[in-house]
């Protein structure tokens, strides 16, 4: 394994020159860094994400138009076949519910809405569905892009969604294709390829990226880190693995905030001017430590996720503001919160139990 500071000044001179590509074995060397190394690490992706984005914070905005009873049996998903976790089910929302969802991201300050179907993938029936909703969103709010995440797709039904209104199409490769089988049984990781493939070959921007803490091998993640980079995708989500109850990875918990950072850092290294998003689980595993996250990432998900609840959008961008960084299409950056300075009243000198 190479030193971190060696790979750390190979992946930036990698990054420097067009024709040259990120060595795995240094990727790794990022993933097994010490504690100490830490601040290197974020130093030399931050270096990256200020280069090609600057200031920006691109906010993203998810609506789940279609919740649970999916047929498909990814073991990371609360939505899968035979899930037995405690979250929302319901068919299609229709076109008004979805532009009203999208107006409140859109309001919050979000510049991308996400359009999300559980499901294997769509009929033609729900793209043209799908459209309408597109339609409505941007309607209500002119200007916003519209990603759709449907599932995989069939011939023709990229175009159609680019015919559509649609910007761009999200579908995740999750994990590296060496450990796929591992996650799913139903569809394969080259399906995911052909689908990701097919939303870059219509036209729409490709949006894929993977979830971490799922029992993969620092490998496996510097593996589908590459592959993402082959596919030319435009942006990534980072997922942490959010382990529900009454899914196959219930408790799996092997995600601490150190190992987070890393993996982004792994992540933006890998693909230097790609949009590295923050996005689900991480509340749960960044913690404290999200502020230093968006040193890495130039764009997170405001407000919830498709299954679970984020925190509130109002301390999203108390976060950015604290970062000194403008969410993107806004021209300065949200007002700092101040909290107002609160006289000692417990602990010495007081009746009143000390705060410890
Ligand atoms: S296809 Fe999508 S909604 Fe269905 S189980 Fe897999 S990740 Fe969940």
């Amino acid at each position: 394994m190479p030193a971190v500071n060696d790979a750390l000044a190979r992946l930036a001179a990698a990054a420097d020159d067009p024709g040259a590509a990120p060595d795995a074995a240094d990727l790794e060397a990022v993933l097994a860094s010490a504690d100490a190394e830490l601040m290197d690490v974020v130093a030399a992706a931050a270096r990256l994400r200020f280069r090609h984005f600057g200031n920006t914070v691109k906010l993203n905005y998810l609506v789940n138009l279609k919740s649970g009873l999916c047929p498909e049996d990814c073991g990371y998903c609360s939505q899968r076949l035979g899930s037995k976790a405690d979250v929302l089910k319901y068919t299609w929302l229709s076109p008004e519910q979805a532009a009203e969802q999208a107006a409140a991201g859109v309001a919050g300050g979000a510049s991308r809405v996400c359009l999300v179907a559980s499901g294997r993938g769509p009929t033609d029936m729900d793209v043209e569905r799908v459209g309408k909703t597109i339609a409505a969103v941007k309607d209500a709010a002119p200007g916003v892009e519209v990603c759709a995440c449907l599932g995989l797709l069939k011939g023709g039904q990229a175009e159609r969604l680019a015919e559509l209104g649609a910007d761009a199409y999200n579908h995740n490769l999750n994990t590296a294709e060496e450990a796929y089988a591992e996650i799913c049984s139903t569809h394969t990781f080259a399906d995911r390829v052909d689908t990701v493939d097919a939303a870059h070959g219509a036209g729409l921007s490709p949006c894929s990226g993977l979830i971490a803490g799922m029992g993969e091998s620092d490998a496996d993640l510097v593996s589908v880190a590459l592959g993402l980079r082959e596919l030319h995708v435009d942006s990534i989500p980072v997922n942490f693995l959010l382990p529900f109850d009454g899914t196959p990875l219930e408790g799996t918990w092997e995600l601490d905030p150190r190992r987070c950072l890393r993996i982004l850092a792994m992540v933006r290294l890998a693909n230097p001017a790609a949009e590295v998003r923050l996005a689900a689980g991480r509340e749960v595993h960044l913690r404290q430590m999200q502020s230093l996250a968006l040193q890495i990432v130039n764009s997170i998900f405001l407000g919830d996720y498709l299954t679970s609840e984020g925190q509130a959008a109002k301390d999203d961008l108390a976060l950015i503001a604290d970062a000194g960084l403008v969410p993107l299409g806004l021209e300065s950056a949200p007002e700092a919160v101040r909290t107002a300075v609160r006289p000692r009243r417990r602990g010495a000198g007081t009746e009143v139990a000390p705060n410890a």
